[in-house]
Formats: structure tokens, C-alpha cells, sequence
């Protein structure tokens, strides 16, 4: 079966966790676009140009531990403004989403732009606050040291460049179900989730 499920949204507004859920929920293949682009933004903090990073981009760069820190996020959100980097990248996000046993893709751009004929669009959102809190317990929690004002301010300025860049920027796609999490449990989010799917699913 060819399946994909396309969960687009900002940071931190709870699209990781419901794709994980999502796919291990039907058994489907899972892909965190963004390490993508945090792989690219963390070879530009060691000096390789976003270009050359982009297109030489193995799988092994996406197994390193060093992805998820908040000065490799913002490097990230600044990669994913330049298209050379943004197409260098397409290719082995649609073959993933078309492959075999069906896909979860998260992102910014999988409903609209690189799985436009996904069977289901997710677009996962919550207010910047609420992120911006999410993201801080998370980080403490890793031992980082930083207030929630700096996280929110980081929040904000990837909302920004995400949603205003000029290729792929961030939007909801014209058929993604909307789901805002902002006042949701984690379990609640992903029966909302699941429930939109449902109705999509072949024999639903
Ligand atoms: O999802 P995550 O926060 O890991 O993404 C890091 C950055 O990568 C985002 O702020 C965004 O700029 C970029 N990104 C993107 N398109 C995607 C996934 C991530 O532009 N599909």
C-alpha cells in the first residue's frame, strides 16, 4: 500500500509526537523532515557551505545527537530559506513518502509542497506561548541552560522566517485538517489526530 500522511506545522506545536505516534500506530514508516535541514544548519556552523552540505547530505549525518540544540534549530531555519538547499533535499523526501507500507513525513512544506497527492494533511499548530513553554521544559529537561523568554524569542524568529520566506514557506495546505493543540493533552492531540486520519484510511 502507498499511504502517505503529511503533518505540517511550527516548532514545537506537537507534530513529532503525533507522527511518531501516528506511524507506530499503523505501522508505517516515520520521517522528521527538519533533521534534514538541522543536519545541513549544523554542517554550516562547522564552515561547509549550505549548498555543498545540502547536496552531500548522507543518513549517517542524520544519526548524530547534536541536532536538537536551539543554535542548530535557527541555523536550520536559516538553510531552509535558500532553494538550492530546499531542492537538493526533495527528492528523498517524496520517495520516502511514496514508498511501500506507507509514510509519515513532518515538516513545514509536505502538504503543499512535496506530497501534494498525500492521502491525509495534518496542519499542527498552538499558540507561540504554549510552544515556546513546551520547548523550554524540553530543553531543560536535556540540561540546557535557557529562559523561557530566550526560547520564545527563538519560537518567534523561526515562526517568521518559516512562514515568510519566499520558497515553501510554512501555511497550512488547502485540504490539511487543522489541529491546534494549544489546549490539548498529548493524548488527546493524537486522538484528534488519529480521528482525521480514520476517515481518510481505504476501508474506514
Ligand atoms: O521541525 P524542526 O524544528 O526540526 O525544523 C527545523 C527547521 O527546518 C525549521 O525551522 C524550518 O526552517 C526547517 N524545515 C523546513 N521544511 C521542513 C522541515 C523543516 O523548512 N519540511
Amino acid at each position: 500500500m502507498i499511504f502517505t500522511i503529511a503533518i505540517d506545522g511550527p516548532a514545537a506545536a506537537g507534530k513529532g509526537t503525533i507522527s511518531k505516534a501516528v506511524a507506530a500506530h499503523f505501522g508505517f514508516a516515520h520521517l522528521d523532515t527538519g533533521l534534514l535541514y538541522r543536519a545541513v544548519g549544523a554542517k554550516t556552523l562547522q564552515g561547509t557551505p549550505a549548498i555543498a552540505a545540502a547536496r552531500a547530505l548522507q543518513a549517517s549525518d542524520l544519526e548524530t545527537d547534536n541536532l536538537r540544540t536551539p543554535d542548530v534549530a535557527q541555523a536550520a531555519s536559516k538553510v531552509a530559506v535558500i532553494p538550492e538547499v530546499r531542492s537538493a533535499l526533495v527528492d528523498f523526501q517524496r520517495a520516502f513518502a511514496r514508498r511501500l507500507g506507507g509514510a509519515v513525513l513532518d515538516g513545514r512544506d509536505i502538504g503543499t509542497v512535496i506530497c501534494p497527492e498525500a492521502e491525509v494533511k495534518l496542519f499542527v499548530t498552538a499558540s507561540a506561548e504554549v510552544r515556546a513553554k513546551r520547548r523550554f521544559l524540553e530543553l531543560i529537561g536535556k540540561g540546557h541552560d535557557t529562559t523561557q523568554a530566550e526560547v520564545l524569542a527563538d519560537v518567534k524568529a523561526r515562526d517568521d522566517r518559516d512562514m515568510n520566506r519566499a520558497e515553501a514557506p510554512l501555511k497550512p495546505a488547502d485540504d490539511a485538517v487543522l489541529l491546534d493543540t494549544s489546549t490539548l493533552s498529548i493524548d488527546e492531540a493524537l486522538q484528534a489526530a488519529l480521528g482525521a486520519i480514520a476517515e481518510k484510511l481505504p476501508d474506514a
